[in-house]
């Protein structure tokens, strides 16, 4: 099974310094490949390329880009693209990205299908490139069914594995995997694994981005109150099992949204038998 591991790029020293004690820790779990998130528009764009230069030069780690489409145009896209060609970058996560509140244009790029086109019409073969996928369908879609075909968008146009946004109902992955295979796709769809550290932080995020946290899961957490170990312990013991149901049905590995923190992936992973 394959472990991968997700960091967005740090800006302050503050930050850095958290990530490279993150990342110390992290190593122990022999990742084989680390990624790095791309902010909404470019705005974290030198913060990226610098986040990836460092995870591969000091840490030897093979570090993948996120790049996503959003505001930007095809000269800068292509320009970055030339940039990891040129550090050497075998493996970019191709994505749309959100429009961010007062960015006015979307860019060249529509949506990542046309991304991955532009990739391989600029590089040929030369990235491995993973998308994105919603096993709860992403909040933009109009249904299913075309959430799943624009999917299948990504990987016609030459998308070689696939990611998905996390999730906490194993069966939901299952049947995604189904429906997709059911429509020829063959790439490895490897889970999106989210520890749960903050609960409430974890709320936010998942409203806004369509993930659904089970409602007894919401309630048992919401009755530890402010008690951070016991959220911690009753959650990896949640998050453990469902990342044993996963392997144990046939998924691929695991990519962990670290959120540049090492202990709650860490305490999943040893929960778990490899
Ligand atoms: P797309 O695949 O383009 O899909 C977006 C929406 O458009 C979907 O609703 C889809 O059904 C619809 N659609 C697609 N094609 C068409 C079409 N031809 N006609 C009509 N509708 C269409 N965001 C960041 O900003 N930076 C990151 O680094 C980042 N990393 C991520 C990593 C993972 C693993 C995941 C799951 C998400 C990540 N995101 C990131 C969030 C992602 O950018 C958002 O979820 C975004 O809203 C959709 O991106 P996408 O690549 O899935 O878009």
């Amino acid at each position: 099974m394959s472990i991968s591991l997700e960091f967005f790029p740090p800006k302050t020293d503050e930050q850095r310094q958290g990530l490279e004690n993150a990342v110390r820790q992290l190593k122990s779990v022999a990742p084989d490949y680390v990624s790095v998130t791309f902010g909404a528009g470019g705005s974290t764009l030198n913060y990226t390329v610098e986040a990836v230069r460092n995870l591969r030069e000091q840490h030897g780690l093979d570090a993948a880009p996120h790049l996503s489409c959003m505001g930007g145009s095809r000269a800068e896209i292509r320009a970055l693209i030339a940039e990891y060609r040129a550090l050497g970058i075998r493996r970019i996560v191709a994505l749309r990205g959100d429009l961010p509140s007062g960015m006015a244009s979307i860019g060249d790029l529509r949506y990542a299908s046309e991304l991955v086109e532009f990739i391989r019409a600029e590089s040929g073969e030369h990235f491995h490139i993973e998308v994105a996928c919603y096993p709860e369908v992403h909040p933009q879609a109009s249904d299913a069914l075309a959430d799943l075909s624009h999917f299948k968008r990504k990987i016609d146009a030459g998308a070689n594995g696939a990611i998905t946004q996390y999730f906490y109902n194993a069966d939901g992955y299952f049947r995604f995997v189904d429906a997709v295979r059911a429509l020829g796709v063959e790439v490895p769809i490897v889970p999106g694994i989210m520890p749960i550290a903050n609960f409430s932080q974890l709320r936010r995020f998942s409203e806004m981005c369509g993930a659904e946290i089970p409602r007894w899961l919401a309630k048992r957490l919401g009755a530890f109150g402010d008690d951070a170990a016991a959220i911690r312990e009753f959650s990896s013991d949640v998050v453990a099992e469902l990342c044993r149901k996963l392997l144990a049905g046939g998924a691929p590995g695991l990519h962990f949204y670290t959120l540049n923190r090492a202990r709650p992936t860490l305490a999943i992973l040893e929960r778990i038998e490899r």
